[in-house]
């Protein structure tokens, strides 16, 4: 729900963002070069120097990757939808979830998340290999009101990023429209096959704002085919085409596997990516969690390697793709580490669990029984915040994929049990899954570390109160 607060910010906000938009319009290239003229004026020395050239750079090189974004934006995106986007991720995530988020921290010493990631449902209209919402036995789901309560419990905590994916996320939109609908202070994200995509949905998408998908798709025809079966990429695409159309700011997620890897990097991938319309794409690591998980679709070391000296080449200003790459395993730099347990997020499955990530199956929590506070101060989102980071290599970050000493050694201290929906998995069996890999990639990593230059702690947003801080 929004504050009367929140509301004056947003109608200040709204207005401040419509002049801009106008002005920038008429002269994109020109009038963004003189914004930031005067933005170096209002703001004087907040900021250095060699910032504001480099900006002003940028946008007078039509050749920069990030130009050539952010003016494929401002051509080709509803002005309307941008603007309700913004004021979510602005004011309410970045200005006033963030000043919460951090208060909060301190308050309650515990994790307080960023964003949280649920599942409306457990149900798939899809069977993709490896995936394990297509091995559930039986389909549950959370009710309008327990996300509701998610997201309410979510907010005055600071939690404004709401992730949903399952099952197909979709089959719920009804009770998705009408979340963001009460709060346009929030931002949501599905995660969706978008088999259930279709006008009516983008005319919806476009009317709220606050709300954007992350189409799953890997590679080309075949390559998606094979693991999300037959047909599955030409309805991908059909469903890209339309969300352009409707001027809407959308993404992909991939899940690489040691299989899929050439083709997820090829440049014919991403460059059809960005004719597509494209704005954003996810990478994930493949994960072996759950019982019929194949430990062989686990990249390799050399493959690991390969993903994260690409993806420093594709997010190059000169050399990379007009995309906003993210990659949840090799980014970790960024953020310091994992970022699950509710330090910057955590996962509730349909049926109510709170688990420290979508990959962790293990809770000792639930929302029907626990708040989202009493959760995170419980011992398992408490072994992490003591722990964090499991690893001062960045490039090792997780407790279960690169150091799973580390969630055996949880599970048994906390108690937590399995969560899985399809067959119950002790910690040691999904440990036996990552034990090989975590143990050739160690000097692969420990190496990489080593030999590139990494972003500055301080910028990263986690971890900033000093109680925090001082576990290690
Ligand atoms: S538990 Fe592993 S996969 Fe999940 S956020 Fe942490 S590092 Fe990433």
């Amino acid at each position: 729900m929004i504050t009367g607060k929140e509301r004056f910010q947003r109608f200040l906000g709204g207005i401040v963002f419509d002049r801009a938009y106008k002005y920038i319009k008429k002269d994109p290239s020109g009038n963004i070069v003189k914004l930031i003229d005067f933005g170096q004026k209002l703001m004087g020395s907040n900021f250095p120097v060699k910032n504001y050239d480099a900006f002003r750079n940028a946008v007078r090189d039509p050749e920069n990757v990030w130009n050539k974004f952010a003016l494929s934006v401002i051509r080709e995106c509803d002005g309307d939808y941008l603007k309700k986007m913004l004021l979510a991720l602005g004011i309410g995530a970045g200005i006033n979830g963030t000043k919460t988020v951090r208060a909060n921290r301190e308050k309650y010493k515990c994790n307080i998340p960023f964003l949280i990631l649920f599942d409306p449902t457990s149900a798939c209209n899809m069977k993709c290999k490896g995936c394990w919402s297509a091995e559930y036995g039986h389909k549950s789901n959370l009710s309008l009101d327990e996300m509701r309560s998610i997201v309410s419990q979510g907010t005055k905590l600071g939690t404004h990023v709401y992730m949903l994916t399952g099952g197909e996320p979709l089959i719920r939109k009804d009770d998705i429209f009408t979340l963001c609908e009460e709060n346009p202070n929030c931002m949501f994200l599905c995660y969706t096959n978008a088999t259930l995509i279709d006008d009516a949905f983008c005319l919806k998408m476009k009317e709220l704002g606050n709300l954007t998908v992350a189409v799953s798709i890997e590679g080309n025809e075949q390559s998606n085919d094979e693991r999300r079966g037959s047909g599955a990429y030409s309805k991908s695409m059909a469903a890209i085409d339309l969300l352009r159309s409707h001027g809407l700011i959308f993404g992909i997620s991939v899940c690489y596997t040691s299989e899929n890897i050439p083709y997820v990097t090829s440049d014919e991938f991403m460059d059809l990516m960005v004719d597509k319309g494209v704005r954003f794409a996810f990478y994930f690591n493949y994960m072996p969690v759950g019982k019929s998980a194949v430990p062989s679709l686990i990249p390799k070391p050399d493959q690991r390697a390969f993903m994260y000296l690409w993806l420093k080449k594709v997010r190059n200003s000169k050399t990379g793709k007009p995309l906003f790459f993210m990659d949840f395993q090799d980014d970790a730099e960024y953020v310091g580490g994992c970022i699950a347990g509710g330090r910057n997020y955590f996962h509730i499955n349909s049926e109510g669990d709170m688990e420290p990530c979508v990959f962790i199956h293990f809770a000792d929590s639930n929302i029907r029984k626990n708040t989202l506070l009493e959760g995170l101060k419980n011992p398992l989102f408490m072994a992490y915040y003591h722990n964090q980071p499991f690893n001062d290599n960045h490039l090792r970050p997780c407790p279960m994929l690169e150091n799973p000493e580390y969630i055996k050694k949880i599970i048994a201290d906390t108690k937590a049990a399995s969560t899985d929906l399809v067959e119950k998995e002790s910690a040691e069996e999904l440990a036996a899954k990552t034990e090989k890999f975590a143990e050739e990639w160690a000097p692969v990593a420990d190496k990489l570390w080593k030999e590139n230059r990494h972003p500055n702690p301080k910028t990263q947003y986690y971890r900033d109160t000093p109680e925090a801080k001082s576990h290690k």
